[in-house]
């Protein structure tokens, strides 16, 4: 298989990086070689972007023209929806259902920040003086580095790109090792759509090597990360001593919460989809539930039988609920923990194993699986599993049900089920997290601010705000007509 290019200051080349490997979750199968970006590479693509937003010709056009570029992106994408949904379920196992939602949303992002920047207003703010105009403007921020997990890599890589070029920087991606193929699909679409060259690279290769130079490189001024908690914090440190401004989004662990007038039937599916849907492989997964002890039993019994119909399957054809998950190691991680929930006294519904007949026993499948008997304190409630995991725990007191949902370092999403809304926002009002769903889950909106509380993350990606964190503000006074600072007559 001839080894792929990587895009450097706006050409293909071949990393000068080690070999590298883009294989397909269901049954090993080799997707794509590649050679990672090599530290030579890396310089070549920062200060190829450095020229490139430095450029009066990127400098100075205008906002509906770079929203140009981002409309034929996602006029790209909408061509080809199933290609490209394909290409991402080859390169991270997910269902062809959910990658193609996450290929719609990445043009609906690009849609979206097109539109956004030419919205974007600055301010004549109200001077204390007479005679003295002051305006506050947005500004681009330079090089900024895009450093992506593997889990939805079209998605998360849109929602970085997408507001970075709208908002008039040049962007270098750096996305995970398991899945370095979606980066560089954008790139060629960027590329089609007329991107000023040098304004996007991508550069594959190891977090440690590659993601840590691109975040310490002295002419990168911005660090995007999305990716685990552990990782986040060593890059927060790296921004701290470049004095630089670093968006987080990181891990959770998040709780479901269902009262005791929830509709039992619509719970079920939500839960059954807000845990299980991508095997789990999600920052928002509700992978802690906490039913009211009135209804929990008929509500475990509903969640268990949904959950034994899900289809484990390839992600290629129809009807699959359940895709492999990334990798063997990953797969491993997560029968630890199962075993480790069995040692601490939980006690298994459903799922638990690893299959081993037919086509399932080639790929990184691991079963749906659910937990009782266990509380809060229990590590698989602690600590991020990041695969088909539920832990189902009763309640009877909302008050001490508020003190356990918190009881958690992350602090990503909630879920609450519930016929009574002004129930829910009382609810909603005390849980510490980001994005709250009542009665619903993983519902989004590229309009809608996301982003961590607590060891989640620090800054919002998405909405308008999600734009001016790639942009800095410029107070810019003008003196009207009287001089103001004959300060030495
Ligand atoms: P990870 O932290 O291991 O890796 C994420 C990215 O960081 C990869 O590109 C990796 O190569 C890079 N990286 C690793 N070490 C680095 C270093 N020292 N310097 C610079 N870059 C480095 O995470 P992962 O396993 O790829 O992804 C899973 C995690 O991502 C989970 O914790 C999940 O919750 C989180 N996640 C969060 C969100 C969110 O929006 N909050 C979304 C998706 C995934």
């Amino acid at each position: 298989m001839t080894p792929l290019e990587i895009f450097v200051a706006g050409q293909w080349r071949l990393g000068g990086g080690e070999p590298m490997v883009s294989t397909f979750p269901a049954d090993g199968s080799l997707n794509g070689t590649l050679h990672a970006a090599s530290l030579e590479d890396l310089d070549d693509a920062v200060n190829g972007a450095d020229r490139a937003w430095r450029d009066p010709a990127w400098r100075q056009m205008l906002p509906h023209q770079r929203g140009r570029i981002l409309q034929r992106v996602a006029d790209l994408i909408e061509q080809q929806v199933d290609d490209l949904a394909c290409q991402q379920s080859r390169d991270n196992g997910k269902p062809l259902q959910e990658s193609r939602g996450l290929v719609m949303s990445a043009a609906g992002t690009a849609r979206y920040f097109a539109s956004a920047c030419e919205l974007l207003e600055g301010e004549i703010t109200t001077p204390r003086q007479p005679g003295v105009m002051t305006l506050s403007r947005y500004e681009p921020i330079g090089v900024v580095a895009a450093i992506t997990p593997w889990n939805s890599p079209i998605a998360s890589e849109m929602q970085k790109i997408a507001p970075a070029i709208a908002a008039g920087n040049a962007v270098i991606v750096k996305p995970a090792e398991a899945t370095p193929l979606m980066a560089l699909v954008l790139a060629r679409l960027f590329e089609q759509a007329g991107l000023p060259a040098g304004l996007l690279s991508v550069l594959p290769g190891k977090g440690a090597i590659i993601g840590d130079a691109l975040a310490r490189h002295p002419l990168v001024r911005k660090i995007s990360f999305t990716g685990g908690t552990r990782t986040g914090r060593y890059l927060a440190h790296v921004a701290a001593e470049k004095l630089i401004p670093a968006s987080l989004e990181l891990g959770g662990k998040s709780p479901t919460i269902v009262l005791d007038d929830a509709d039992l039937d619509q719970a079920a599916h939500g839960i059954c989809y807000g845990i299980f849907s991508s095997a789990g492989q999600a920052c928002i997964a509700g992978s802690r539930l906490f039913v009211h002890r009135s209804c929990y039993q008929p509500l475990v019994e509903k969640l268990v039988a949904l959950t034994r119909g899900l289809r484990l399957g390839h992600p290629l054809e129809a009807g699959t609920h359940i895709g492999p998950l990334i990798t063997p190691e990953h797969r491993e991680s997560v029968r630890r923990y199962v075993a480790m929930a069995r040692e601490e006294g939980g006690e298994i519904l459903c799922g638990g194993q690893v299959p081993t007949t037919g086509e399932l026993a080639r790929g990184n499948w691991f079963e749906p699986t659910i937990i009782a008997g266990l509380t809060n304190k229990a590590r698989v409630c602690q600590e991020e599993i990041f695969g088909p995991v539920l832990v189902v725990m009763p309640f009877d007191d909302e008050q001490h049900l508020v003190a356990e949902a918190n009881d958690s370092v992350y602090g990503l999403a909630a879920g609450i089920w519930t016929t009574r809304s002004d129930r829910a926002l009382m609810l909603a009002d005390q849980l510490e997290v980001g994005t709250v769903w009542i009665n619903t889950y993983k519902q989004f909106s590229v309009s809608t601010p996301f982003g961590g509380f607590k060891e989640s993350g620090l800054g919002r990606e998405k909405g308008i705000q999600g734009l001016k964190a790639w942009m800095q503000q410029k107070s810019v006074y003008l003196a009207l007509g009287n001089p103001v600072n004959r300060w030495c007559e």
